[in-house]
């Protein structure tokens, strides 16, 4: 089946086009800064990629170069839109509703749109998204796949806060997670990697991109992660600061008079590995100037590395115990010098660094020791293949 995976953002709307058969990904691309000057289009696959600088004054308008430029020109992958057989969309907040992808329809869209009161920044672009394609592909079922959806099995003991119970009533305050698609991914995959039932498994999962976060997987459902009710929770970030003394927040409105926007433009854009080199987000940047002498540079690497161990810590009490850790997303799957810190002393724990496998390169791998009591793997994330799987899965049930 070819399924058209689409993840819109604010300003940006990612896809692929995968055959669930083959799972080969047939097209991919990227709409950039829609809505603002400067939109840019960067498409197709490695060899054939291509770059054209247009003006998309909306997502519709962006939908419609994605279509072209898979059913024309160099980059062509369809005859005509009507090959594709579902579209799969990523939903970043799907509250208390939505414990599995779910076919959207008039009613699912409404509660997607309801439930951007928790998500602000991420719903309702993924609704722009969804009605951009129902307007070109009206027929074609669509299938939202929400980022908090594998975290629906978490028990109230660790989905709740101790805040005055009134607020769940009233306005369903609680941890939902995020990144939920990857932690299923890495997860299936990595008790796959180590040979074991998935329903049978402890897997930490280590998903560090820009955002970042950790989960706990107990046969076969999450039962801890990082994030919370939104993705300012948990590990520190790119940009943003991860779990911090609440008081801090009022405190430091009060000092700086800053607005409640303003706050958490500080916490979710200036913080994190920026916030503390006052370098960059990319960690590239950061480890360039570290190693360079910058204090604050290491700083920031060590603070990182740090609050990624202690939720390692976290997670074995947790569960009791784990069979594997996973690293994924662009850190966990790229930066050796990164996994090496963040598992640095934990050998009494079983968890045993092969230095020389933790430096190769290459797709899923043990980089452990063989003995290792408990394994540590990379495995490369793919939420898409995730979205189209499930995709494929409903849209066939129809
Ligand atoms: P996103 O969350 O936006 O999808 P990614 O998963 O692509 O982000 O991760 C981006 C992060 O991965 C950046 O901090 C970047 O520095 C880091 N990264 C990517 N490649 C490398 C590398 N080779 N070495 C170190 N860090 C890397």
């Amino acid at each position: 089946m070819k399924v058209l995976v689409i993840n819109a953002g604010s300003s940006s709307l990612k896809y692929q086009l995968i055959d669930t058969d083959t799972q080969e990904v047939q097209a991919i691309g990227i709409c950039e800064r829609v809505g603002t000057d400067g939109s840019f289009h960067k498409y197709g696959l490695d060899g054939n990629e291509h770059t054209d600088e247009v003006p998309m004054k909306d997502h519709n308008d962006a939908l419609g170069l994605v279509i072209k430029a898979l059913t024309s020109g160099p980059t062509k992958a369809l005859d005509s839109l009507d090959e594709v057989e579902a579209v799969g969309h990523r939903v970043v907040q799907g509250g208390k509703f939505y414990p599995q992808s779910v076919l959207i329809t008039d009613e699912v869209l409404e509660k997607i749109e309801e439930l951007s009161t928790l998500a602000p920044l991420h719903n309702p672009p993924a609704v722009m998204g969804i009605k951009a394609c129902k307007s070109y592909m009206p027929e074609v079922p669509m299938v939202a796949v929400f980022d908090t959806s594998f975290f629906q099995t978490l028990d109230p003991k660790t989905y709740m806060y101790p805040l005055p119970y009134e607020l769940y009533e009233q306005h369903d305050i609680r941890k939902y997670g995020a990144h939920g698609t990857s932690h299923r991914y890495v997860s299936e995959r990595g008790a796959a990697v180590l040979g074991l039932d998935y329903d049978k498994a402890r897997i930490i999962t280590l998903h560090l991109g820009n955002g970042c976060s950790a989960s706990a997987v107990k046969n076969g459902e999450a039962v801890d992660t990082s994030m919370g009710l939104t993705p300012l929770d948990g590990l520190m970030m790119g940009t943003r600061c991860g779990a911090i003394d609440p008081a801090i927040v009022p405190f430091v409105m009060d000092l700086e008079g800053l607005s409640t926007a303003e706050m958490n433009n500080l916490m979710n854009k200036k913080s994190g590995l920026l916030g503390i080199s006052g370098v960059s987000n990319d960690l590239r940047s950061v480890q360039e100037a570290a190693e360079a002498g910058d204090e604050r540079a290491q700083l920031a690497i060590d603070m990182y590395a740090n609050s990624v161990k202690k939720y390692i810590g976290i997670y074995l009490a947790v569960m009791g115990g784990a069979d594997g850790i996973v690293f994924t997303a662009g850190i966990g799957e790229n930066s050796a010098m990164m996994r090496a810190k963040i598992l640095e002393g934990l050998e009494e724990l079983g968890i045993v660094l092969d230095s020389e496998k933790n430096a190769l390169r290459g797709g899923e791998r043990f980089i452990s020791q063989d003995d290792s009591p408990i394994k540590v793997m990379v495995i490369p994330t793919n939420e898409e293949y995730m979205i189209a799987r499930d995709t494929h899965d409903i849209a066939l049930a129809q």
